[in-house]
């Protein structure tokens, strides 16, 4: 299968090439040419198999150059006893018949880790397919999340390094605590002055300097990022889509071949993209519900088919969803349209304009598919307390979902059963949930941890709960001016 960028569809490449590219040199994304086709027997097949082997065949449908020896090793390695549960994705079912897709068991309780513990695998073997033999440096400015994935899935894996900044005003405790206690020979975390834009500023002088990219290649030494728009990133999502679709009928919700509805809590659009692609191959979904927190540019858009990012910025209890312009939804705008016509006038009026706008008929395609609803600060932690009230525990970003979800049940009458994608622990956001259940959530990360463990009576995932305990390696805070200063002496 063959791979092209969505704004130039006369260049194809392979899978390996787009994985070691990220983004296309005319600033699109990779897609496949094509959507691979789910058999009719398929989920019949993979409900019989554990979430590894469910990778491994769902992945290989896309990249026809990997061996199923070798897709099967990654996934044995990305996902294994770096999980708290054999079920790597489980289902949990609540009583009101929503099911909740938990994806935050991995090392760092957050859902990056569903990709990011496989980004690694298949960019070093990419780079072997395409011949490559220089180290590749990843760089990453996070504003949370990201960095730690990205840091525990690059740490000590052979022909890598990873430099990740973090804005020093800009990241919850517990966050910055398991950056600078990353283990790894392999790993740099340092702190930069300013906030998350000045951090991003920073990585992206150093990725468009020439100089600096001549320099590195003659030590052998190639640039590369991990951020949510290369196809590597993407594909691993797509897994967990068909997977709980399978948990759905193995746990007698649904019979096979029943359409369901997906509710995801949503940033850069990359995790309810992966869902839309794998509706694509033929899994039984009727709709997605995009939720959004007070940052509702998505909202707006899928309502209303203006794109428009010329708005205030709000910093809320879900960070993770705090973006107002979400990259991946290039992709769903090349496969509504299959124009890279369309698509690139989209994106130029949105870097000359901060706006655009789809036709109505493009907006139907869309809405065919796609429902949104946001919600506000007040309105989250109301939810959080809700449900815990019924048993439940959830994070911030995936109490956005869960009260979008309702909203959208009331207003449509939509009774599909419907799975909640849950995208974080609730300890990695301690001081917003406890203030959600009413607790006083001042105090270090580390005791905020116990105090949310006394007051919901659950145990932390153990990573978290041992941060206290772990070594601080990285303690450094430089000037952005600095950044590309840092990287040198780390590369050597
Ligand atoms: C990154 C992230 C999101 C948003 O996911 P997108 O793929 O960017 O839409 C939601 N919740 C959490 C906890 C995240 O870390």
């Amino acid at each position: 299968m063959k791979y092209y960028s969505t704004r130039n569809k006369a260049v194809k490449i392979s899978a390996a090439e787009a994985i070691v590219s990220g983004l296309a040199p005319d600033g699109g994304l990779y897609v496949p040419c094509e959507i691979p086709k789910l058999k009719s027997d398929d989920i019949e097949k993979l409900i019989k198999l554990n979430y590894q082997e469910r990778a491994a065949y769902v992945m290989g449908m896309y990249l026809e150059e990997f061996s199923e020896t070798e897709l099967m090793s990654f996934a044995e390695k990305a996902y294994g006893k770096n999980y708290d549960t054999d079920a790597i994705a489980p289902v949990h079912f609540m009583e009101d018949g929503t099911a909740i897709l938990e994806l935050f068991h991995g090392p760092t309780s957050a859902f990056k880790d569903m990709a990011l513990q496989m980004l690694p695998h298949l960019l070093t073997a990419s780079l072997k397919k395409c011949g490559e033999t220089r180290k590749v440096c990843i760089l990453v400015a996070t504003s949370g999340d990201t960095g730690k994935a990205a840091l525990d899935g690059f740490a000590d894996v052979d022909g890598t390094c990873i430099i990740v900044f973090y804005p020093r005003d800009g990241v919850s405790d517990v966050q910055r605590l398991q950056m600078v206690t990353q283990k790894g020979e392999n790993v740099l975390v340092s702190a930069v002055e300013g906030n998350f834009d000045d951090a991003q500023t920073g990585v992206k002088i150093i990725f468009n300097d020439k100089d600096f990219a001549k320099e590195l290649d003659k030590s052998n030494i190639l640039l590369s990022s991990a951020n949510s728009i290369n196809w590597g990133r993407l594909l691993p999502q797509v897994v967990y889509y068909i997977s709980a679709y399978c948990d759905m009928v193995s746990g007698g919700k649904i019979k096979n071949g029943d359409e369901i509805n997906f509710c995801v809590p949503t940033g850069n659009f990359g995790n309810i993209l992966a869902g839309y692609y794998a509706k694509k191959m033929g899994l039984p979904v009727k709709k997605f519900i995009c939720a959004s927190n007070s940052n509702n540019v998505l909202t707006d858009f899928l309502k209303t088919g203006v794109y428009d990012r010329n708005r205030p910025f709000y910093c809320t209890v879900s960070p993770s969803m705090d973006i107002l312009v979400s990259s991946n939804l290039e992709r769903l705008l090349f496969s509504v349209t299959d124009s890279d016509e369309k698509v690139s006038s989209y994106m130029t009026s949105l870097n000359r304009d901060g706006r655009y706008e789809v036709k109505a008929e493009i907006l139907a395609d869309i809405k065919s598919v796609f429902e949104a609803g946001y919600c506000d600060d007040d309105a989250t932690k109301a939810e959080i307390s809700n449900v815990f009230t019924n048993g439940y525990l959830m994070d911030t970003h995936t109490a956005v979902a869960y009260k979008v979800l309702r909203e959208y049940r009331a207003q449509s009458g939509d009774t599909t059963a419907c799975v909640v994608v849950s995208t974080a622990s609730p300890y990695k956001f301690c001081d917003s949930v406890l203030s959600a259940l009413g607790e006083n959530s001042d105090a270090s990360g580390v005791e905020l941890i116990e105090r949310l463990a006394h007051k919901s009576k659950t145990t932390p995932p153990a990573p978290l709960s041992d941060l206290g305990g772990r070594e601080v390696r990285f303690t450094g805070c430089i000037a952005k001016e600095d950044m590309k200063g840092a990287v040198k002496n780390f590369l050597g």
